[in-house]
């Protein structure tokens, strides 16, 4: 009983330590290298957005820069009509002394200069105010030749020959004016061809920015996916695996509490039929003495109350085992000995079980080192599971045999048998074929082993289904190394469990 709680005690530990275990700190690991990708992801793409950004930002900031505007161009041409113009209209002036055509003349001087002024201040390109003031200049040389042409006008001086002098004197001046907006209209040229050239070296290095960008942010973000996708598959597994662990665990657990509860169940009903024995016992004793064998009724008593105390001894080696091995006091005794303390206490239970108990003497006798009382648990025991399991009217016999080492004894019985298939399981805690589930606790042949083991001796098993059960236990003839007569409490270890010698 206090072994499975033991148990349930030992899986809760375990589960305990599996919140804590590499696995759980792993997926720790696993979870923050995630966390880390995602911001990694998050600044991959936030980077590649500034990137692209800054590409767009250069093409579009190349594409304005220029100072050239092609409307300029039209502009220039509307200005040099404009003087051209002005100066017909003056020659016309000259020739027909018309006064309409000498405001229109006057007025388109203004226009020229006021344009020429606005000009200079919206397209102000590199040299374009040198041209500009080259303009103004022939503009003045031509207001003189027009006021000396005026003058001979005013002297009455033939128009023709007015129109003609100031023709001569204006026609290098055309000339002049032509070159000076053919200047204008090619500083314009080279501002806009600069320009281009500009607009298409930024279009060429985004056409190499893009696609290299794209390659890098496509092989930094499949990086990123492959290496998240193996973490969650790491995590999922790991999951998974743990879950699988909490499920074994549960289980165990639950089979734990299940085994201790059915053992309680077997130990509390083998206490109640032995305690129902007593009293029975004892109700005839005082209802109906007379036709009691008193002495009998005695030992029966003494019997019964024997296997509830072997049933508490066992259990509480067995426990004390597990913690902290198990102390025998070992003396070298007759093997006699405790088979005659066998008879005397198993065979009220035969009788009981209609039974017949044959215990073979040893002759002559022999000597074994053993824990009389530990022995005498193990006899207890097997002989206990031989006549529980032997039909009524068979024997059970206790056999002894030596050889130069050990006495090993035997006990033998005729009962239903153990299937080979059950055999592997026998000697562990609590274990019962279910048929028999009824019958015991299923500690006997557990505390069998771990006692004799701890003698240094071996228990055997044989038995036939249908046939009968034969189970061999050894006990050593000599005293086990290390223990020595002089020295009382040396302790010696078999098998995991602890001899201590007196
Ligand atoms: P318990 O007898 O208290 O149940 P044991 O550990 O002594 O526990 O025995 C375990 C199981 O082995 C028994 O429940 C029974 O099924 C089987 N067994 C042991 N001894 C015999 C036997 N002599 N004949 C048949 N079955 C046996």
């Amino acid at each position: 009983m206090s072994t499975n709680t033991n148990n349930t005690e030992v899986l809760l530990e375990e589960n305990k330590q599996q919140e804590s275990s590499p696995v759980t700190n792993k997926s720790t690991f696993e979870r923050k290298a995630l966390l880390i990708l995602s911001a990694v992801f998050v600044a991959v793409l936030v980077g590649a957005w500034g990137y692209a950004m800054r590409v767009r930002e250069s093409v579009a900031s190349n594409s304005m820069t220029t100072h050239a505007d092609p409307t300029a161009l039209i502009e220039v041409e509307r200005l040099r009509n404009l003087a051209s113009s002005q100066l017909d209209n003056s020659r016309a002036y000259f020739l027909l002394g018309s006064q309409t055509i000498y405001d229109k003349q006057k007025k388109e001087k203004e226009s020229l200069m006021d344009s020429l002024a606005v000009f200079e201040k919206e397209h102000n390109l590199p040299g374009v105010s040198d041209v500009v003031k080259r303009i103004k200049d022939i503009e003045t040389k031509n207001q003189e030749f027009f006021d000396q042409a005026v003058e001979h006008r005013e002297k009455k001086t033939e128009s023709k020959i007015v129109g003609q002098f100031y023709q001569a004197r204006t026609s290098p001046l055309r000339s002049q004016l032509n070159e000076a907006f053919d200047d204008i209209i090619h500083l314009h040229q080279i501002e806009i061809d600069k320009a281009k050239a500009e607009i298409k070296d930024a279009a060429n290095q985004a056409e190499t920015q893009i696609p290299f960008g794209m390659t890098w942010l496509t092989g930094s973000l499949t990086a990123i996916f492959l290496g998240m996708a193996f973490l969650v598959l790491r995590l999922v597994r790991r999951q998974s695996f743990q879950l699988a662990q909490q499920k074994r665990l549960y289980e165990e657990a639950k089979k734990a509490v299940q085994d201790r509860d059915e053992t309680l169940f077997a130990i509390s009903h083998d206490l109640q039929d032995s305690l129902k024995m007593i009293s029975n016992t004892a109700e005839r004793m005082a209802t109906t003495p007379q036709g009691l064998n008193i002495v009998e009724s005695g030992e029966f008593v003494k019997s019964t109350v024997a296997t509830i105390e072997g049933m508490i001894k066992d259990i509480r080696d067995q426990k004390n085992m597990e913690m902290n091995g198990l102390t025998l006091r070992m003396d070298q005794l007759s093997i006699d000995d405790v088979l005659d303390n066998a008879r005397l206490l198993m065979q009220p239970l035969a009788k009981q079980h209609d039974v017949r108990l044959q215990i073979d003497s040893v002759n002559p006798p022999v000597l074994a080192f053993y824990d009389n009382e530990r022995v005498m648990r193990v006899l207890a025991n097997l002989i206990g599971n031989a006549i529980k399991f032997s039909p009524k009217g068979e024997k059970v016999v206790v056999k002894v045999r030596s050889d130069q080492k050990f006495v090993n004894i035997s006990v033998i019985d005729n009962g239903p048998g153990i299937p080979a298939s059950q055999l592997p399981n026998i000697f562990e805690n609590f274990w019962q074929a279910k048929k028999t589930a009824d019958k015991g606790a299923g500690l006997g042949l557990a505390i069998v082993k771990t006692i004799v083991e701890a003698h240094g001796g071996t228990v055997q098993i044989q038995s036939q289904t249908g046939r009968g059960t034969t189970v061999t236990f050894s006990l050593p003839r000599r005293r086990p190394v290390g223990a020595s007569l002089k020295k009382p409490n040396v302790t010696v270890k078999h098998s995991g469990a602890t001899a201590e010698w007196q």
